[in-house]
């Protein structure tokens, strides 16, 4: 039985991969600072006698021994991201240090959750591993953008300074059950408003484009690298249909039978016109493939949402 560690486990992704690393068979630590994580997200885990919960923040170096170790730690949206932004800098550098050092003592293969956002604003499209992105180094995203990039860095550099064993993501939108209901994304900041009757609050005109994932799909991306030999990335998963913001607007109105009604606000500053992922690595390396088309997903989220508001 192997013992894996996931930083930020109970986070909205990394509770997910938890949850299908635990019913594969294997011990989980789920070490999480709890940030934006909650152990909401976690509770239906606990009885799990495989699961160890840890709180601590990656800041701080940790002891520990492990076979396998999927860093997820790090706030995701901007609302989240944006709260401390020295700190989003130092969890992925000192901590991505830290994550890497423990993967360098214990032999631990290492996966490291990277972003599209490593490709910014990005002037190709759709986005290619290849394409070496274009990132503003000092505005408000830097902190998570230019982080994450550095956190790549460090994970090549460690890899070829130390041989360490890693794997690169490169994680396109995810949505799904357990998203923060307050950090402020598309996807939940719809789903609530289009349940509550709120206006839809679409920042810009709605012509930038996302690429939405579901997060069973993801998740099963993430594992398929993990386990993949002699490739590490990084390699793009997410879901590659493409729709602009008011797209998803109406189709979140119209999914949930909302009388919302759409309303237009400042587009934050380098906010990325265009997004998708160029899935053919992942095909090839991973045999991956997205299953689960976004209306059906978006009806799986709204229905959590309901319960919960
Ligand atoms: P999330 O905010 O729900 O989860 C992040 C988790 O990390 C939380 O539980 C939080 O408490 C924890 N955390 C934050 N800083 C920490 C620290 N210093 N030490 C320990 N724990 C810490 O976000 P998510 O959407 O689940 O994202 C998980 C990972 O995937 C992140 O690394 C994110 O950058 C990456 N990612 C997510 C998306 C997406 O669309 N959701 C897209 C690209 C990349
Ligand atoms: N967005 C929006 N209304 C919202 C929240 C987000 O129009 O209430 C837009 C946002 O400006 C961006 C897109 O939706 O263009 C995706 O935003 P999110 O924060 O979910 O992800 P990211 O920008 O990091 O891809």
């Amino acid at each position: 039985m192997e013992t894996i560690l996931v930083t930020g486990g109970a986070g909205f992704i990394g509770s997910h991969l938890c949850e299908k690393l635990l019913s594969e068979g294997n011990q989980v630590i789920c070490l999480d600072n709890f940030f934006t994580g909650s152990r909401k997200n976690i509770e239906h885990l606990i009885d799990n006698k495989n699961l160890e919960i840890i709180r601590h923040d990656i800041i701080e170096p940790i002891i520990l021994e492990v076979d396998k170790i999927y860093n997820l730690a790090c706030p995701a949206s901007p609302v989240h991201y944006q709260f401390d932004p020295v700190k989003t800098v130092k969890t992925n550098v000192i901590g991505v240090t830290n994550m890497l050092g423990l993967a360098n003592r214990t032999k631990a293969r290492i996966l490291q959750a990277s972003t599209s956002e490593v490709y910014g604003d990005p002037s190709v499209h759709p986005q290619k591993e290849e394409y070496w992105g274009n990132v503003n180094p000092i505005g408000i995203r830097s902190c998570y953008d230019e982080g994450k990039r550095v956190a790549e860095t460090l994970m090549f550099d460690y890899h070829r300074q130390n041989n360490v064993d890693i794997r690169v993501i490169r994680i396109f939108n995810t949505y799904g059950p357990r998203m923060a209901e307050n950090d402020g994304r598309v996807v939940s900041n719809f789903i609530i408003q289009a349940l509550k009757g709120e206006d839809i609050t679409i920042y810009g005109d709605g012509s930038q484009t996302r690429s939405f994932c579901y997060v069973d799909d993801l998740v099963r991306g993430m594992i398929a690298l993990m386990n993949t030999e002699n490739f590490i990335g990084p390699v793009n998963v997410g879901n590659d249909g493409e729709y602009t913001i008011l797209e998803l607007a109406k189709m979140i109105i119209e999914l949930s039978n909302s009388n919302s009604k759409i309303v237009f606000k400042p587009l934050p500053s380098d906010d990325p016109c265009k997004r998708r992922p160029d899935l053919t690595l992942a095909k090839e390396k991973l045999n991956y493939q997205p299953s689960i088309h976004i209306k059906d997903g978006l009806i799986k989220t709204i229905k959590y949402f309901e319960n919960k508001i």
